[in-house]
C-alpha cells in the first residue's frame, strides 16, 4: 500500500498526516507554525514534521510529500506573498522538501489544494468541471475544467474572492473598490447585521453577542437564525446575493457541473445556500443552471490534510 504524507500549513499551525490513498488519515498531528520567530523555524518545525510520519515506513512506502501553503504559488512549487507567514515569499518550498528528504513534493496553494481535494476526495468526486469556495475570513476559490486544476500560466493563484463586482463599490484589503470579498468575508458578514440591527432591536443578535456589537459573528447570527430571527434570515439573503452574483459570472464563463462550497462562513448552510442558489439563478444563463448542483465541501475539518494526499496521488498538471 502507497501511502502519501501531508502537510496543511497556516499562518497559526501547520497540521500534518499520513493518508492512503482513498485519502484515510493514518495518523497525523498538529503544531503552532512557529511563525513569530521567523522563516527557519516554520521550516524547521514542518520538516520535524515529516521526519516524524516517515519513521518506520518501509522504504519506497511513501509516494510523495504534498503540501497545501497559503500565498501564490509558482509552476515549480515556489511560494510568493504569502501575507501571514515571515519572509514566505520567493520561498523555494518543493525544492526544500526534495533535498532534504528525496521524494516527489507537490506544493500548491491552500485554496486550489482545497478545491482539488474536493474534486479527488470529496463532494466533487462525480464530477469534471467544478468550481469550489471557502467563505471566510475572505473568499476563495479553485476551478477545474474537464478535470484539470486551472493554474493559469505561471502561478496557480484564482483569486476569486477578488472579482470586482461593483466598480463603485467599497474599498477591498487588496486596495481595489468592490470585490466581492468586501461584501461577503466575515468582518463584512457581522457589519451587515449591526446595520439591520439598527431598525430592529428585538432580534437575538445582540443578546447572543453579549451585548457587544462588535463580538457578533456569522456563528452568532446562525444561532440567532435558528430562533426563527428575521434580522439573521436577512444578513444570510443578502450575503448569498452578492456570492451568487460573483458565481454567476463563473457559472456563465465555466458552465460548471457542481459549485462546492465550504469554510466556516458555510456552516450557516441552508438560508445561505438558498439564497447563493437564487442569485445564481437570477444572474446567469437559465440553460446552464439547470442541472447545476450546488454542495456543501464534504472533507471536512481534515480537508487540508486529505487535499495534501491528493496532491501527491494524482499531481494537478
Ligand atoms: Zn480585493
Amino acid at each position: 500500500m502507497k501511502t502519501a504524507i501531508g502537510l496543511d500549513l497556516g499562518g497559526s499551525f501547520i497540521k500534518y498526516g499520513r493518508l492512503d490513498q482513498a485519502g484515510r488519515i493514518i495518523s497525523q498531528g498538529q503544531v503552532d507554525s512557529g511563525g513569530e520567530k521567523g522563516r527557519d523555524e516554520v521550516l524547521k518545525r514542518m520538516a520535524g514534521a515529516v521526519a516524524g510520519l516517515l519513521e518506520g515506513t518501509a522504504p519506497g512506502e511513501v509516494a510523495g510529500i504534498g503540501i497545501g501553503t497559503p500565498g501564490l504559488v509558482d509552476n515549480r512549487g515556489s511560494v510568493f506573498l504569502a501575507p501571514n507567514l515571515p519572509e514566505w515569499d520567493n520561498l523555494p518550498l518543493a525544492e526544500i522538501f526534495k533535498k532534504k528528504f528525496h521524494l516527489p513534493v507537490v506544493v500548491e496553494n491552500d485554496v486550489n489544494s482545497f478545491t482539488w481535494g474536493e474534486f479527488k476526495f470529496g463532494a466533487g468526486k462525480p464530477f469534471r468541471d467544478i468550481i469550489a469556495i471557502t467563505l471566510g475570513t475572505g473568499l476563495g476559490g479553485g476551478v477545474v475544467v474537464n478535470g484539470k486544476l486551472l493554474r493559469g500560466g505561471e502561478y496557480s493563484a484564482v483569486e476569486l474572492g477578488h472579482q470586482i463586482i461593483n466598480y463603485r463599490g467599497p474599498i477591498c484589503g487588496c486596495g481595489k473598490p468592490g470585490c466581492v470579498e468586501s461584501y461577503v468575508g466575515a468582518a463584512r458578514i457581522a457589519a451587515r447585521a449591526r446595520r439591520l440591527l439598527k431598525g430592529n432591536p428585538d432580534s437575538p443578535i445582540l443578546k447572543l453577542a453579549g451585548g457587544d456589537p462588535k463580538k457578533i459573528t456569522p456563528k452568532i447570527i446562525s444561532a440567532a437564525y435558528r430562533q426563527g430571527d428575521p434580522v439573521a434570515a436577512r444578513v444570510w439573503q443578502e450575503t448569498g446575493f452578492y456570492v451568487g452574483v460573483m458565481l454567476a459570472n463563473l457559472v456563465n464563463i465555466f458552465n460548471p457541473e457542481a459549485i462546492i462550497i465550504g469554510g466556516g462562513v458555510a456552516q450557516a448552510g441552508e438560508p445561505l445556500f438558498a439564497a447563493i442558489a437564487a442569485s445564481i439563478e437570477k444572474h446567469s444563463f437559465p440553460i446552464l443552471t439547470t442541472r447545476l448542483k450546488l454542495l456543501p465541501a464534504s472533507l471536512g475539518a481534515e480537508s487540508g490534510l486529505k487535499a495534501a494526499a491528493a496532491l501527491v496521488f494524482y499531481p494537478p498538471e
